[in-house]
């Protein structure tokens, strides 16, 4: 996609072939942005072409020579563009170009998205004379004007390290995205006739096809239909295009065969079938890496919980949200697991084949509180967060105590278990495991009445068969 000689002047490649490097710790220069900086931006916004100073790239704070080998420093990316076809329907679509024009760059690695970014330049392209930030604002603007230059009359790049400059733009910034989500929030998946979908994260997760609908924001929560439709408009050839809706298979979980049928084609034959709202399916949408936050099923308490990328601690299955990111991205389908954006929990369809918000019991503090008008009413004070919940221990005593709808769940499953303990629980010979357990790097083992939890990373444990005995002690019967 790149011309021979459009990069001479720059010391370093530019090129598809560096998207998916990735930058560790020690290979680390500088870090920009990422959870140390509470604020920090990418945000493209059109303009009036007569104020933008084509081609111009402004840095305004600390440049790279003004910053420590191995410190983290925040960043504002801001793009403004001018042009008569460059509507204001466009600007998030251009945005998430942000994403994937920085992981162009040889030696630069560029995480998510709007108020989440984070990037990384190593100290080899430093060494090499990536020596400014200029050049990184300079890239940008090439690159957006080769690929969009029929609507992008004028652009210029504002890049911000200083964070007293940052705040302003951040803050704004933040009512510029609500605006732009709530604009989907009225409509519904029923009541279109066309889904959307994006590959643009396909070069970390190849088999991962995002779909976007109404009742669905991508999990990046970058583009909604809204957006996904205004970008495979003007470029159907690029990495958002139409879906047809087809048929309706299964109305409660979201799945219809145009879905199926172009994410088969899109992965290449990988993912064969995509249910939209629910995570207890095994064929769960995928999940690449750039999701905002992360459902999990907790079998315990028979209910789901959420996890945002921003949240430092363990969640109650005492993994954190980089444990289980590892183990739910890169394009699977993983039963239990979903990677999602904060805004589709305000969706009408929010994981309604699972019970919606009467099935989430536990969510950081930080999410609950950012998103408390859209839960119901009647839920949201049974919904435990890390103030009152921090093990399964206690997650159970606060559901029990507040009556959340899945406790009635544990009474009828005890009562079938007490019907059913005059039967073996297991066939002589052993019995087949389901082909995924919706539970996720731990095994529960009751032992002299004590409960133990293994944790297996990184395990593939293969089997002939299994057989599982039942060696809790006999409940009494109820009268
Ligand atoms: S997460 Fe999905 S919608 Fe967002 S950029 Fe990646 S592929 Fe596109």
């Amino acid at each position: 996609m790149t011309e021979e000689g459009m990069w001479s002047d720059l010391p370093f490649n530019v090129g598809l072939v560096y998207e998916g490097e990735r930058i560790r710790g020690k290979q680390t220069y500088v870090e920009l942005g990422g959870p140390k900086q509470p604020a920090k931006f990418e945000l493209v916004q059109v303009k009036d072409v007569k104020d933008i100073k084509d081609m111009d790239v402004e840095i305004i704070g600390p440049d790279i020579p003004d910053m420590k080998e191995g410190g983290n420093y925040p960043i504002g990316v801001l793009v403004e563009v001018g042009g008569k076809q460059a509507e204001k329907d466009l600007e998030a679509v251009l945005e998430r170009r942000i994403h994937e024009f920085s992981n162009f760059i040889e030696g630069l690695m560029h995480l998510n998205q709007r108020y989440d970014i984070w990037m990384r330049i190593s100290k080899a392209a430093v060494k090499k004379g990536f020596n400014s930030l200029k050049m990184y604002g300079t890239v940008l603007a090439r690159l957006y004007k080769s690929e969009f230059g029929k609507i992008l009359e004028k652009i210029q790049v504002k890049l911000y390290t200083d964070p007293d400059k940052i705040k302003p733009i951040y803050d704004n910034a933040m009512g510029i995205w609500e605006a732009r989500d709530a604009r989907a929030r009225d409509l519904s998946d029923d009541e279109v006739d066309m889904f959307y979908g994006c590959t643009l994260c396909s070069s970390f997760a190849p088999s991962h096809v995002c779909t976007v609908t109404p009742g669905r924001i991508a999990l990046c929560g970058a583009i909604n239909w809204f957006d996904a439709r205004a970008a495979a408009k003007i470029d159907p050839e690029g990495p958002n295009f139409a879906i047809p809706k087809g048929e309706c298979l299964d109305e409660l979980a979201g799945e219809y065969s145009g879905i199926n049928e172009i994410t088969k084609k899109k992965s290449l034959g990988e993912i064969e079938r995509v249910t939209l709202h629910t995570i207890l399916s095994p064929y769960n949408h995928t999940s690449c890496g750039c999701f905002e936050a992360i459902a999990f099923f907790v079998p315990e308490v028979d209910g789901v919980g959420i996890v945002d990328r921003n949240y430092k601690g363990t969640t109650v299955n005492g993994l954190p949200f980089s444990t289980m990111a590892n183990s739910t991205g890169g394009g699977k389908q993983v039963e239990g697991f979903v990677g999602m954006a904060i805004e589709y929990m305000r969706s009408k369809k929010f994981l309604q084949a699972d019970g919606g918000w009467n099935r989430i019991v536990w969510m950081p503090a930080g999410i609950k509180n950012r998103i408390i008008d859209a839960i119901p009413k009647d839920i949201v004070d049974k919904i435990a967060t890390e103030e009152v919940a921090t093990d399964l221990d206690s997650l159970k005593s606060f559901l029990k105590e507040k009556n959340h709808p899945v406790v009635k769940n544990w009474v009828e499953e005890a009562e079938e278990e007490e019907e059913e303990e005059a039967a073996p629980m297991v066939p002589a010979g052993g019995m087949q495991m389901p082909s995924m357990v919706p539970m996720m790097g731990g095994i529960q083992v009751a032992s002299g009445g004590a409960n133990w939890k293994i944790i297996l990373k990184g395990a593939k444990i293969y089997a002939d068969e299994i057989h599982i005995k039942r060696i809790q002690p006999k409940k009494k019967k109820k009268k």
